[in-house]
């Protein structure tokens, strides 16, 4: 069931954006080569709980930690540990905070140091593709317009859409109806109405879409080992536009 936000409910939920954004840039403060992930997942647990919100991402489904950091062809759901940062990994740091009843959640790609060309334009073409897909999230379009307006934006650089996880609804809780894929036919899908919020998140395989899950469960990782990115943020649909509510400011 898709739940439909009054403007009130849409202020609140930009609150809780707002310090999932915060975390968010704030990891991206810390990440340099010799830091450990579990590091890094501190600051962000202290950043939330500093404005009296609390990590979305911690305990649920048992997930271990306060953000999800995944490195190089870990997709998503990477679990912070000792791992130390490289110069040229890339991170995708992946993080909700739950406040007054209402979740935000947002993820981005950074680099340590310097890395590849190639790894660059892979990020850059990610984010972008987010703010293609976005640009057709007004009331009256469908789910399948994002989804395929991200799709076609990013397949000609030679890259693949993960099929087997996908953005998602959000409110009171992380996930809600409806699923928002990144790959699809336009004109198809749950039709957009004003008041529905949700997070979009293009990943990005460099290879194969194809993915697996590690043996502790969580970690998604690229079969062929190549270099995937991630970027997210949890929107409203407005009668205005799309709103991005995991916005700093
Ligand atoms: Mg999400």
């Amino acid at each position: 069931m898709i739940t439909v936000k009054t403007k009130a409910e849409i202020a609140r939920m930009r609150d809780a954006g707002r310090i999932a954004a915060i975390a968010r840039a704030t990891a991206g403060e810390y990440i340099k080569e010799g830091v450990t992930t579990r590091y890094i997942d501190s600051k962000i647990r202290s950043v939330i709980r500093s404005h009296g919100a609390h990590p979305s991402f911690l305990g649920y489904g048992g997930f271990p930690a306060s953000a999800c950091i995944s490195v190089n062809e870990e997709v998503i759901h990477g679990i912070p540990s000792d791992r130390e940062l490289r110069n040229g990994d890339i991170v995708k740091i992946d993080v909700g905070a739950y406040y007054k009843g209402y979740h935000g959640d947002c993820a981005c790609t950074y680099v340590v140091g310097d890395t590849s060309s190639e790894a660059k334009q892979l990020i850059d073409v990610t984010k972008e593709s987010f703010f293609k897909g976005i640009e057709l999230a007004v009331p009256g379009n469908r789910i399948g317009d994002i989804s395929n307006a991200i799709e076609q934006y990013v397949t000609p650089f030679g890259y693949t859409m993960v099929r087997d996880f996908v953005g998602h609804g959000i409110g009171t809780n992380l996930h809600e109806d409806p699923e928002v894929p990144n790959f699809g036919r336009a004109g198809r899908g749950p039709r957009l109405c004003e008041g529905m919020t949700i997070a979009v998140e293009p990943m990005v395989n460099m290879g194969t879409w194809q993915v697996k899950t590690l043996s502790n469960n969580w970690t998604v990782v690229t079969l062929d080992g190549k270099l995937s990115s991630h970027y997210e943020n949890t929107i409203a649909i407005t009668e205005n536009g799309p709103v991005i509510l995991t916005d700093e400011n």
